[in-house]
């Protein structure tokens, strides 16, 4: 049977060919992608061409977009088998952390890729990106999908989407997830690692949910910051404080006072780290006991992109009653490690 796989184009350098003439960058008509890449039509799945009316940057990517591919995934989710959403790679982590938490119950895989290099040059990567990430999108056992979670698919590596971040702007292997093992690696086999798929609970139903709250800041500290320019708190619901380390801040009175000011406020202030491996743990320098003083919220083992999007889609939301903290310390699409990290 030929699965069906819907793919969601969105724009980046994926769907763009080089003017060798004039040597420009120029995106161009991708519901003609049959015919740059006619191995596509070899492939054991049939694929439907969904294509941004504009295609877009990256850059411009955000909320609205989000949820024009989620309600595109809700509508085609009975008629698809898989979908791929092939996007820019600038901010496709944050669009795969946000389609995580907005798609819950997902029996079918979600397959985000992108390129380094654009479709039309000689040396690209988009063509293996896209053709392998096809085969990942209509992957299924026993009737069953084999990949049901939103995923990214960078140079021969399928990685949780919501572990994921942009590592490189210049190598082809341009996506990691370093605090989680690759789910699935292509070379001369298409490999996955059962183990470490993520699978939702048994009697959760697939529901698609829009809410998405902007109500948030992202502010990373550097040593010789002042704490000057923050007499006027701002009046925001999540600050998420990319700090040191496992989780250290400078240990003055004024980086107290400002961060027990914007608690005051009814600013919730989630802890991320700026090392891109391991993770928050409070308490084990005493530079970080003023988050608990404070009553922080700790990122864990979380990326920025993943911490972001997933207050985004907390804060506000009438799904997630009471608390912001303890739904926030939940991992609810394996986006964090469950246990707190030791000291
Ligand atoms: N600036 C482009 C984007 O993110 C880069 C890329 O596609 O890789 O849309």
């Amino acid at each position: 049977m030929k699965r069906k796989v819907l793919l969601i184009y969105t724009g980046g350098t994926i769907g763009m060919e080089k003017n060798y003439e004039t040597g420009s960058l120029t995106p161009f008509n991708f519901e003609a992608i049959f015919s740059k890449i006619p191995e596509m039509r070899l492939l054991e799945c049939e694929v439907t061409v969904s294509p941004f009316e504009k295609p877009l940057d990256s850059s411009d990517m955000g909320p609205e977009q989000w949820q024009i591919i989620a309600a595109c995934i809700a509508e085609n989710y009975e008629a698809y088998d898989g979908f791929l959403i092939l996007h820019g790679t600038d901010t496709m982590a944050y669009t795969a952390s946000a389609l995580s938490f907005m798609l819950r119950g997902l029996r079918k895989p979600v397959i985000l890729t992108g390129s380094q290099l654009p479709i039309g040059d000689l040396r690209t990567d988009a063509k293996e990106n896209l053709l392998t990430s096809l085969y990942y999108a209509s992957l299924y056992e026993r009737e069953e999908a084999v990949v049901q979670e939103v995923a990214v698919y960078f140079e021969y590596k399928l990685l949780r989407g919501n572990r994921t971040l942009k590592y490189s702007a210049e190598y082809f292997d341009a996506y990691r997830s370093p605090n989680y093992p690759i789910l699935g690696q292509s070379g001369v086999h298409l490999n996955v690692d059962r183990e470490v798929l993520y699978r939702a609970e048994k009697d959760e139903a697939f529901t698609v949910d829009m809410h998405l709250s902007q109500d948030v800041l992202f502010w990373r500290i550097f040593p010789g910051m002042t704490l000057d320019y923050f007499s006027e708190l701002p009046k925001v619901k999540v600050l998420i404080l990319q700090v040191f380390g496992s989780g250290t801040i400078f240990n003055s009175e004024k980086t107290v006072e400002l961060l027990r000011a914007l608690r005051r406020n009814g600013t919730e202030i989630v802890v991320v780290s700026q090392c891109i491996s391991g993770g928050i743990s409070f308490g084990k320098y005493e530079n970080s006991n003023v988050f608990t003083r404070i009553g922080a919220i700790s990122g864990r083992d979380m990326t920025a992109e993943s911490a972001i999007t997933k207050a985004m889609h907390l804060i506000g939301n009438p799904k997630y009653s009471g608390n912001f903290a303890d739904w926030f310390s939940r991992s609810l699409r394996g986006e964090m490690n469950d246990k707190t990290i030791d000291k």
